[in-house]
Parts: structure tokens; C-alpha cells; sequence
């Protein structure tokens, strides 16, 4: 019997956890699949992200857990636009990642995904003399994650193509330049907040 099919008994408390920390009503989620039919990740996906919701209500962690369908949302919130229940997909995911990550769960499959997270908020903060503060300096991110990964000759195709329609410029934007160490304060208090 398919995830989708299998009859729910009453809110799991799995179910209760994931809703309060995500804020989102897992449990109105009928299964519809729109959410699916929009979602520019659903491809690459192991399950569809209603799958994931149903088994929440079903109180599958582990199976929660192991899918590499949290870690492959963009947060392009298609599927919260999209819900006829107003169901914010993407905050359900986000959720299942740092629970994923507080519990020291995350699949070996699954570390480079993370990785990558964070190099992406490193690089947010700028890098020593070139900068590029407050926005993704697309070079040196991919730079940096195939020094860290050893997957140095991956993807040299794509790489050269987007160099070649200006996707991966050679210097940073540089976007806040006038506004120097903003992002390091956002990244401060965030730090502070977790500390609380
Ligand atoms: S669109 Fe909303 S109700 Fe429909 S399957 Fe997706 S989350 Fe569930
Ligand atoms: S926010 Fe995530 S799950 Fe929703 S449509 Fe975008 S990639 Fe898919």
C-alpha cells in the first residue's frame, strides 16, 4: 500500500512536533498534489513532497529522516502558493532539517547537502579581500565546495556554460558595499538568539 493510501489514526505525536516547530497544519494535507505538480525539485526527489507530509501523519520518522526530499527543497515556496490548505511546504522541510541535524540523524548521503548549506551562509558574510558581503558569489562557493568535497572536475561542463551567460561572474557583486558588515551583525544576533 502506497504512503499515501495508509489510513491515519488520530495526530501522531511525531505529527504534533513537526506542526508546532514548523508552525504549518500537517494534518489538513488531503493529498491533492499540487504542491508536487509545481515543485522545480520534485524530479530529483525520493518522494513527492506530499509523501513527506503524509508520513509525518503517520509518524514515519525514520523514513522522514532518511529521504533526501527535505534536503533537496529550494524554498522556492511554488508549493505554499499552490495549497489549497495554505500549507507552507518549504517551513516543514526546513523543519525536518534542523531536527534532522539536532538529533545527529542526517545520512552520510546526505552531508555534502549540508555542506553546501553551509559554505552558501559562509559565503554570505564575504570573502577575505574580494568581499562580495550579502550576496552568493557563485564562483567562490562552487570553488570552495569541490576544495572541501575533492569533486574538483564535476560538473566542469555546466560550470563553463554558466561562466559563458554570466551566471558565475569572476568577482564578486559586492552588493553592500557602502553598507559594510551589516550581514555580520544579521549573522550575530542569529548567533545570540540560538545561545538564548
Ligand atoms: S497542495 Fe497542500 S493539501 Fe495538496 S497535497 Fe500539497 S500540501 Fe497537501
Ligand atoms: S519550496 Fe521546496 S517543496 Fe515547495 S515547491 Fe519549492 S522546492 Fe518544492
Amino acid at each position: 500500500m502506497s504512503t499515501v493510501n495508509q489510513p491515519v489514526k488520530g495526530k501522531t505525536s511525531f505529527c504534533r512536533e513537526i506542526e508546532e516547530k514548523s508552525h504549518q497544519n500537517i494534518q489538513s494535507c488531503y493529498h491533492c498534489m499540487k504542491c508536487a505538480g509545481g515543485c522545480p525539485m520534485n524530479f530529483a526527489m525520493d518522494h513527492n513532497n506530499y509523501e513527506i507530509l503524509r508520513m509525518i501523519q503517520l509518524g514515519e520518522k525514520d523514513k522522514v529522516y532518511k529521504s533526501n526530499t527535505p534536503w533537496l527543497c529550494v524554498g522556492c515556496k511554488t508549493c505554499a502558493v499552490r495549497c489549497p490548505n495554505g500549507i507552507d511546504t518549504s517551513k516543514v522541510m526546513d523543519t525536518i532539517k534542523m531536527e534532522t541535524i539536532a538529533e545527529d540523524k542526517i545520512p552520510a548521503s546526505h552531508y555534502n547537502i549540508k555542506l553546501f548549506y553551509e559554505l552558501f551562509l559562509d559565503s554570505m558574510k564575504g570573502f577575505p579581500v574580494i568581499g562580495g558581503e550579502g550576496r552568493n558569489y557563485e564562483l567562490g562557493l562552487m570553488g570552495l565546495y569541490k576544495l572541501c568535497t575533492g569533486t574538483y572536475f564535476a560538473d566542469m561542463d555546466l560550470g563553463k556554460e554558466m561562466t559563458k551567460r554570466g551566471k558565475m561572474p569572476f568577482l564578486p557583486h559586492n552588493a553592500l558595499k557602502r553598507r559594510k558588515g551589516e550581514i555580520k551583525k544579521i549573522f550575530q544576533r542569529a548567533k545570540e538568539k540560538k545561545v538564548r
